[in-house]
């Protein structure tokens, strides 16, 4: 299993009482598509923070391509988060004054074992295969339309070759076409690449991409008492 939660529980230090997250079984297999649906508050984010290792959960068993997050220093998360996990942002988080080749230059820094050789070539094909166009890859990505943001952002997260790759609402500040085209485009980036992905949104029309969708309410035992 790429992923496997077992009775994983999280609430924010801030609010020990309000328990967010409170996941009996759930797992995820190697190379699927897998959306998770839900309302906002409902806990989206805070369980992809849980994949990523930004968080820890408060108790259960959280595992990521078998290695187990939950007993692992937060060094050690954010090291192997660094090494096998991409993650695309609703709000893109690209660094506006550099452009789009300095953005991913940047995410490969920190898995530099990943690029023995040819980074600048590595980043040209993903470019490439994303369409952007040698003119746009030189300039501050503030220039460049939200559309085309959000394919770097793309890009950027899978430069360092993760196994998988995590997606938070990354369509909600794209207009339709727009939104139809980076879907399409994503997929075919996830499989040509024998990337996991989890996606997560609150818009359930999005699930014809995928090979399995999940209400997170079905899998998050805690959404009652919320
Ligand atoms: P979603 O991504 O589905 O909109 P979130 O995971 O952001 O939901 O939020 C789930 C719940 O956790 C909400 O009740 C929210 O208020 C709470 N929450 C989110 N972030 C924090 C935080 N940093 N500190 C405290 N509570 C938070
Ligand atoms: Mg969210």
């Amino acid at each position: 299993m790429t992923i496997s939660l077992s009775n994983v529980r999280y609430a924010y230090p801030d609010s020990p009482d309000n328990i967010v997250l409170d996941i009996p079984q759930w797992s995820v297999a190697a190379k699927e598509q897998f959306f998770v649906h839900g309302p906002s508050g409902s806990g989206k984010s805070t369980l992809l923070n849980l994949l990523s290792g930004m968080a820890k959960p408060l108790g259960g068993e959280l595992s990521i391509l078998d290695q187990r997050l939950d007993t692992m220093s937060p060094q050690q998360r954010d090291k192997f988060r660094a090494n096998h996990i991409g993650y695309v942002f609703q709000q893109f988080n690209l660094i506006p004054y550099l452009n789009a080749v300095e953005n991913i230059e940047l995410a490969a820094h920190f898995s530099p074992q990943k690029h023995v050789a040819g980074l600048a070539q590595e980043i040209a094909a993903l470019l490439s295969e994303l369409n952007i166009s040698e003119v746009d890859r030189q300039k501050p990505t503030t220039h460049l339309s939200v559309g085309q943001q959000q394919r770097v952002a793309i890009a950027r997260a899978l430069i360092n070759k993760p196994e998988l790759l995590i997606a938070d609402e990354p369509t909600s500040s794209l207009d339709e076409q727009n939104r139809d085209s980076f879907m399409a485009l994503l997929m075919t980036m996830v499989t040509e690449h024998n990337t996991t992905l989890v996606f997560v949104s609150h818009d359930m029309s999005l699930s014809r991409y995928f090979s399995r969708t999940e209400e997170l309410s079905n899998i998050n035992r805690a959404v009652e008492a919320a």
